[in-house]
């Protein structure tokens, strides 16, 4: 695996290997990396001929600067997970050679961005969609690779997606988890062993919302789920919610095409999100 850390020389090498017309699959990350990213890796490489991944821990995305402090930046044992997989490259840019002193600018994303994460993040997706624009910019892919676990963050790229007209295939890929239902996350390393056990309750609140779905009202649902989530010990719950897929606006009716349901809470000090489709 090719190591870069300079736009231009990334540039370079993806330019000679388009030339041999290659097609490119590119995972965008923030490091620390588990088996949920290597999944995303695993997905590009069957697709594509070629695989990049890019770890970078964007500052404008972190609207907490202690939690920016505290993100695990492991790049070594991530290099060597990396070197294990079909990554072709990884780019490890420094901020600088991402942001311009001051820079400043941000793509009107309409009604998505306020919503559930936008709405406690504020400029989080601002931050999110800055950053992955410079990357689409550089790497250029036919496909680009995110989770389902972030399923706000992925109809907030497709709609910078739209905006920009830009010629690339977004691929979801499902979340991956512990054996125990916990969905993986860079964050999880935070979790103390009694905090762990906590956090499953938001896996299990996501199992209830899926069996009551084809028994119960959309408003009985997340009423139950609700109630589950606030007596389960340890869990501060933010937000958990059942809405359309596309619009991520609260769902009443069940006659809906799409639909997911979201949940994010406090365990301790670490915030987690979790989601499911519902159909
Ligand atoms: P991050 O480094 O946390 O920004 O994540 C990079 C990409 O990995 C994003 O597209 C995430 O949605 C995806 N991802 C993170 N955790 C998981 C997971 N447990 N399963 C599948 N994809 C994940």
């Amino acid at each position: 695996m090719k190591i870069f850390t300079t736009r231009a020389a990334l540039s370079d090498y993806l330019h000679s290997e388009k030339a041999q017309h290659k097609t490119i699959g590119f995972v965008p990350t923030i490091g620390a990396l588990h088996q949920g990213h290597l999944s995303l890796i695993e997905n590009a490489g069957k697709q594509n001929d070629l695989v990049v991944c890019s770890i970078f821990v964007n500052p404008t995305q972190f609207n907490d600067p202690k939690d920016l402090e505290k993100y695990p930046r492991p790049i070594e044992s991530d290099i060597a997970k990396l070197e294990q997989t079909s990554c072709s490259a990884l780019f490890l840019p420094s901020v600088e050679e991402m942001y311009q002193i001051g820079e400043q600018w941000h793509i009107d994303l309409g009604e998505i961005e306020n919503k559930l994460e936008g709405k406690i993040r504020p400029g989080h997706y601002q931050g999110v969609t800055q950053i992955v624009k410079k990357l689409f910019d550089i790497v250029q892919p036919n496909r680009a690779y995110f989770g389902q676990k972030d399923y706000q963050q992925f109809l907030v790229v497709a709609q910078m997606v739209r905006n920009f007209n830009l010629h690339v295939e977004l691929v979801m890929c499902p979340v991956i988890r512990e054996a125990d239902g916990l969905a993986m996350s860079s964050r999880n390393v935070h979790l103390s062993p009694q905090e762990h056990k906590e956090a499953l309750a938001l896996s299990r609140a996501l199992k209830l919302a899926q069996s009551n779905f084809s028994e119960k009202s959309i408003t009985e649902n997340q009423a139950e789920v609700i109630q589950f989530l606030n007596s389960s010990e340890g869990v501060e719950l933010e937000y958990f919610e059942i809405c359309d897929g596309q619009t991520l606006e609260p769902v009443t009716s069940a006659e809906t095409e799409s639909i997911v349901a979201l949940v994010a809470a406090r365990v301790g000090h670490t915030r987690l999100i979790d989601n499911v489709i519902l159909r």
